[in-house]
């Protein structure tokens, strides 16, 4: 099963209603090759997800950019996954090394994130959806040197760490997992950057931070062609 091209749009902590809108309606307005060819899904900040799952044109996605560990109830300041799955979001941003640093999020903490979306998300293709995503984010050897630095990984550096990595999900996972799980690379990935780090062959997407709030994002997505 080939793996298809990954784009992430990580918007972070940044947006007012107006500047989220036109993110929206450059987005609707972009040209971009099908959904047979890249996955685009994009992650604002927890109180525009409605507004931007409402209004995004339809072969786009929406991720939250993080979730809480358990199921819902006394747990102020918290979104549980139940609650996005609700709202049409079967995708969330787990482990970024920014909570990692900045909130001191443990590999044991975010590993246990995944457990309820195993539960929530039934259909075996949803499920490696979430799965995915949350394995490929939490991924303790990405290049936090490169996170909105301006300093990029070689696309050489980048393959050789993919691959490390997809051989480590080959001896502790399966053959299967391995093979389909997609593996993408985020940090200081920009319109001018995207093609020769995509083109590896372990490069299997982007997580991309400063340049998706940026008309250069179509670029990105484009380069998947
Ligand atoms: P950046 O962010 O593209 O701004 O470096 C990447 C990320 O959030 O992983």
């Amino acid at each position: 099963m080939g793996r298809k091209f990954f784009v992430g749009g990580n918007w972070k902590c940044t947006g007012t209603t107006e500047e989220v809108k036109k993110i929206v309606s450059n987005l609707n307005d972009a040209q971009v090759p099908s959904f047979d060819v890249v996955e685009v899904v994009v992650s604002p900040p927890y109180v525009f997800l409605p507004l931007v799952k409402n209004s995004l044109r339809p072969d786009f996605h929406v991720a939250a950019q993080n979730c809480w560990v358990k199921k819902g109830g006394a747990f102020t300041g918290e979104v549980s996954a139940e609650m996005l799955v609700n709202l049409g979001i079967p995708w969330v941003i787990l482990g970024h090394s920014e909570r990692r640093s900045l909130l001191n999020e443990s590999n044991e903490f975010v590993g246990d994130k995944d457990l309820p979306w195993r539960s929530l998300l039934h259909k075996p293709k949803q499920l490696q959806r979430g799965y995915q995503t949350g394995l490929m984010l939490s991924w303790p050897m990405s290049p936090v040197w490169a996170i909105g630095t301006g300093k990029v990984a070689s696309p050489a550096q980048a393959q050789e760490v993919h691959s490390e990595l997809r051989k480590w999900l080959h001896a502790n996972t399966s053959p299967e997992v391995a093979a389909t799980t997609r593996i993408i690379y985020g940090g200081s990935v920009n319109g001018a950057n995207c093609k020769e780090l995509g083109a590896k062959p372990d490069v299997d997407g982007f997580l991309v931070g400063g340049a998706s709030l940026k008309p250069e994002f179509i670029d990105i997505i484009k380069a998947a062609e």
